[in-house]
C-alpha cells in the first residue's frame, strides 16, 4: 500500500469514528486503537489539557488504571515538551531525552522509541497524541505525518466535544512562555494596552478530512494560481519595485510562491484525504518541525515567509480574505502585523485600535505618518514578535521606551495601569485647558494650532481647543488612495474640513509627495532611482513639473474655500521664483473661476515653508511675497545638519536643542521681524516641552503641533515669562559651549515648568 493510500485508510476510520454517536471518551478510547493498529505500535495514548496539567485521556497498551490519573505538568517529561513547544518528537531511545520521565502507574518501562505529535486548537497546544515501541527505532515521515493528520482530526474532535476550555488553553500559553518583553524602535510615542490581533487573522480549520479528494486538488490549484498571481503583482508594484529590502523579501515570496516541492506535498496530504485547508497546515507543521531541528537564524526568518505565504494560501483557499479590519474589532486591540499599508490602517475602529507592533516599519513610513495623526503608538522594528505573540494575548505597549509586554504578570500589568492612569490623569488636566487661551504670564498671546492631514483629524480642533490647523498635510490623501485622487474628490475633502474647522482658520499645505512619501500611480515621475529622495523629485519640484496635479489641486482648493479665507502654503520652497510659480497656477485657476462666475473666496493668504537652508538667505526677497511663513524643522534640521530623518542611528545624534539650530532659526527669526509676515514652526519640535520652549525664547509666538502636544504646550505657555526666557536664550546661544538642553531643564526645573 502507498503511503498516501495508508494514511488515507486511517483518516477514513477516524472519519467514520468521529461520525459516530460514540461519546467523546468512547471516540477517544476508538482513536487510539486506530493509530496503533495502524502504526503497529504497542502503545497510543492521548493526554488533554485539563485543569493545567495534561491527563492520560486515552490508552492502548499502558496500564488502563492510569488513565485520569497520570497527569504531567506542562514542560515536564516528553509530553509536557510536546504541548510547552508546541513541536514534534521522534525519539528511538525516550529514555536518553533529558526531559524524559518515568511514571510506574503506567507499565511503561519496557517501551523504547517514542514519537509524539502536540493537538493544536487555536494555536496553542491542547493535548498531545504519542506512540511508543519495544524496539528502539526512529519513526519514518509517513508515520509523523499520520500521527499530525490524527492530531487535527482530535482536535476538530476537541473544539465540538468542548473537551478542553480555551481559557485553559490560554493558561497554558501563559504557563509556557509567561511574561515576555520585546523591543524595537518607537515610531509614535504613548502607552496602550490591548489583547494581540493579527492583521491578518489564521485560518480556524473547521473540516479535516476530504468529502471529494479531487475537489479539494482543484480548490488548491486556483488558490496557488491565486496566490502567484497576488505575489507577482505584488512585486511588479512600483512602490516596493525601488531596490533594497522589500525587494529582497519579495523575491523570497516569490520563489516560496513557485516552489513545487511545497505545492507537491500540499498535493500528497489531499492525496492521504485532507481538506485543502487541513493539508496545507499538515504541511506547515512538518516544516516547523524540519527548520526547528536545522536551527538557523537566517532559516527561521525565512520561516516567517514561508508561514506568511502558508496563511495567505489557507485565506484564499477558505475564501476568509478580509484582514482583522474586515472582521471588526471586539475589544481594546493591538494589531500584530509585519508591516501595514496607511489604507490599512484607516480601516480599523479607531475606538478599539490602541496601539501597533510592526516587525518592520520606519519613522517615515506611510503608516507611520498616518498613525502619528491617529494617535496610535506604534512600535516598529520589533524583530521576531509573530513569533512570541498569539492572537489574543495581553500586551502592554509602551511605544515611548519602545517596549512591548506581552502577557504580563499582575504586578506588571498594575504598575503598568498605575503610569497609564498618571498619564491619563493629565491629560484629562489638559482637556480642562481646552478653552484657555493660551496667555505667556507676561500677557502675550501665543497660537497653538495643530497639524491635521484627515478629515477626521479636525474633530481635534475642537477637543483641543486649537487655534487652528497650522498645516494640513494634503497628501495624505493622496497616500492613502490607490489612484490619484480627482479633484472633486479633493473639493469634497476641503470643503468638509473646512466646515468642521468652522470659524478656526485651516492651512492647506499643497502636495508633499515624492521621496519617501511615493504614491504608485506616480511612480514614473518619482525618482528614476532616487538615491537621496529627501532631497530628490519631491513637493513643489514635482508638483510644479506635473502641471496637472497642481492646477487640480489650486482649483479644488479655491472652489472649496468659495465665500470664506483660503491660507495656502508651499513645501519645500527653496528659491523664491518657485513660490512664484507655484502661485501662479493658484492666479490662473482663480482668474477661470471668475470668468466661469464661480462663488470665489472672500480671501487668499499664501505662505511658503521654510525647509530648505537656502531659503533663509534669500528672506528679505520672498517675505514681501508672503502673509506667513511656517519653518518644517523636520526637513530643515536633516538638511542643516545632513542627517537623513528617516535614519534611526542618526535619529538621537543631533539634538534640535543645539546651538547651529536654534542659532539658525533665530536669525530667521530676525529676519522677518518688521515683515508683518506671520512667522510659525510646524515641525515635531514644537510639539516637544523643551523644544517648544526654546523656540519661545528666540522669537517664535505660533507653533502648528501634533494634536496631542497641544493640552501640554498651552499648559507650558502660561508659565512663561517671555522677556525672563529670551534674555536666557540669548545668553546661552552666545557661548557655544553650553549644553543647551542641560540649561533649559534646569532653567525650567527652577520655575516650576513641566517639561518631561
Ligand atoms: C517638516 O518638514 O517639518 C514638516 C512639517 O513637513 P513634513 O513632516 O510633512 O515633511
Ligand atoms: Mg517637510
Amino acid at each position: 500500500m502507498t503511503a498516501a493510500a495508508s494514511a488515507r485508510q486511517i483518516l477514513t476510520s477516524l472519519h467514520e469514528v468521529m461520525a459516530s454517536r460514540l461519546h467523546a471518551q468512547a471516540k477517544l478510547d476508538r482513536v487510539v486503537e486506530i493509530v496503533g493498529e495502524s502504526l503497529t505500535s504497542e502503545v497510543c495514548s492521548i493526554y488533554l489539557l485539563r485543569e493545567g496539567s495534561l491527563e492520560l485521556f486515552a490508552t492502548r497498551g499502558l496500564n488502563k488504571s492510569a488513565v485520569h490519573v497520570t497527569r504531567m505538568a506542562i514542560g515536564e517529561g516528553l509530553t509536557g515538551v510536546i504541548a510547552d513547544n508546541v513541536e514534534t518528537l521522534n525519539l528511538a531511545e525516550a529514555k536518553a531525552h533529558p526531559d524524559f520521565q518515568y511514571r510506574p502507574e503506567t507499565g511503561e518501562e519496557k517501551f523504547h522509541s517514542f514519537a509524539g505529535v502536540p493537538i493544536v486548537y487555536r494555536e496553542r497546544a491542547v493535548g498531545v497524541l504519542c506512540v511508543q515501541h519495544v524496539e528502539p527505532r526512529r519513526y519514518e515521515e509517513v508515520e509523523i505525518e499520520a500521527l499530525q493528520t490524527t492530531a487535527m482530526v482530535l482536535s476538530e474532535l476537541i473544539a465540538n466535544a468542548e473537551l478542553v476550555d480555551e481559557e485553559e488553553a490560554r493558561g497554558l500559553i501563559e504557563g509556557k512562555t509567561g511574561q515576555q518583553t520585546v523591543s524595537g524602535l518607537t515610531l509614535v510615542t504613548g502607552l496602550a494596552v490591548g489583547h494581540a490581533v493579527y492583521h491578518q487573522p489564521r485560518v480556524q480549520i473547521t473540516q479535516v478530512v476530504a468529502d471529494d479528494i479531487e475537489a479539494e486538488r482543484q480548490r488548491v490549484y486556483r488558490a496557488f494560481d491565486k496566490m502567484r498571481e497576488q505575489i507577482d503583482n505584488l512585486t511588479g508594484q512600483a512602490e516596493f519595485g525601488i531596490g533594497g529590502e522589500h525587494e529582497e523579501v519579495l523575491e523570497t515570496y516569490k520563489m516560496f510562491a513557485y516552489d513545487e516541492g511545497w505545492s507537491r506535498r500540499i498535493n500528497e496530504a489531499i492525496d492521504s484525504g485532507l481538506t485543502a485547508e487541513a493539508a496545507i497546515e499538515r504541511v506547515q507543521q512538518h516544516t516547523r518541525m524540519r527548520m526547528r531541528e536545522i536551527d538557523d537564524p537566517l532559516l527561521a526568518d525565512r520561516m516567517h515567509d514561508l508561514e506568511d505565504l502558508a496563511n495567505r494560501l489557507v485565506r484564499i483557499v477558505s475564501g476568509q480574505l478580509g484582514t482583522a479590519a474586515s472582521q471588526g474589532l471586539r475589544r481594546d486591540t493591538i494589531l500584530i502585523a509585519r508591516n501595514l499599508g496607511p489604507a490599512e490602517l484607516l480601516e480599523y475602529d479607531r475606538r478599539r485600535l490602541k496601539g501597533v507592533i510592526l516587525e518592520e516599519g520606519s519613522l517615515t513610513a506611510h503608516v507611520v505618518i498616518v498613525a502619528r495623526a491617529m494617535g496610535v503608538p506604534v512600535l516598529g522594528r520589533a524583530n521576531g514578535i509573530r513569533g512570541i505573540i498569539r492572537d489574543g494575548d495581553e500586551v502592554l505597549l509602551d511605544a515611548s521606551a519602545a517596549t512591548a509586554t506581552i502577557r504580563p504578570t499582575a504586578s506588571v500589568a498594575e504598575a503598568f495601569e498605575a503610569r497609564f492612569a498618571k498619564s491619563r490623569e493629565k491629560q484629562a488636566a489638559y482637556a480642562e485647558l481646552r478653552d484657555v487661551e493660551p496667555f505667556t504670564r507676561c500677557g502675550t498671546r501665543i497660537q497653538v494650532m495643530m497639524n491635521a492631514g484627515l478629515r477626521d483629524d479636525i474633530s481635534s480642533l475642537a477637543m483641543t481647543g486649537a487655534d487652528g490647523v497650522g498645516l494640513f498635510r494634503t497628501e495624505f490623501q493622496f497616500l492613502v488612495s490607490a489612484t490619484l485622487p480627482q479633484r472633486e474628490r479633493q473639493t469634497r475633502l476641503y470643503r468638509d474640513v473646512l466646515d468642521a474647522a468652522g470659524e478656526k482658520p485651516v492651512i492647506f499645505r499643497t502636495v508633499d509627495i515624492g521621496g519617501d512619501k511615493s504614491v504608485p500611480y506616480l511612480a514614473s515621475d518619482i525618482a528614476d532611482n532616487d538615491e537621496n529622495p529627501a532631497m530628490g523629485w519631491r513637493a513643489l519640484r514635482l508638483a510644479l513639473t506635473r502641471e496637472g496635479l497642481m492646477k487640480a489641486q489650486a482649483r479644488a482648493l479655491l472652489e472649496a474655500s468659495g465665500g470664506r479665507s483660503l491660507y495656502v502654503m508651499f513645501p519645500m520652497v527653496s528659491e523664491p521664483w518657485e513660490f512664484d510659480a507655484a502661485k501662479k497656477v493658484f492666479d490662473e485657476q482663480l482668474a477661470f473661476l471668475r470668468s466661469k462666475k464661480k462663488l470665489l473666496p472672500e480671501a487668499i493668504h499664501y505662505g511658503a515653508m521654510l525647509e530648505v537652508p537656502a531659503l533663509a538667505e534669500v528672506l528679505d526677497l520672498l517675505l514681501p511675497k508672503l502673509s506667513f511663513l511656517s519653518v518644517g524643522t523636520n526637513d530643515l534640521t536633516q538638511f542643516l545638519f545632513a542627517a537623513d530623518r528617516a535614519n534611526p542611528k542618526l535619529a538621537e545624534r543631533y539634538d534640535w536643542l543645539s546651538v547651529p539650530i536654534l542659532r539658525f532659526l533665530r536669525r530667521v527669526m530676525q529676519s522677518s521681524i518688521g515683515s508683518g509676515v506671520d512667522m510659525a514652526v510646524c515641525g515635531e519640535m514644537g510639539g516637544r516641552r523643551l523644544e517648544a520652549l526654546a523656540l519661545l525664547g528666540i522669537g517664535f509666538r505660533r507653533l502648528s503641533i501634533t494634536p496631542a502636544a497641544v493640552g501640554p504646550i498651552k499648559e507650558l505657555v502660561r508659565k512663561v515669562d517671555l522677556a525672563e526666557l529670551g534674555d536666557a536664550m540669548s545668553g546661552w546661544l552666545m557661548d557655544p559651549s553650553v549644553n543647551l538642553r542641560e540649561e533649559l531643564s534646569a532653567w525650567a526645573a527652577a520655575r516650576d515648568i513641566d517639561t518631561d
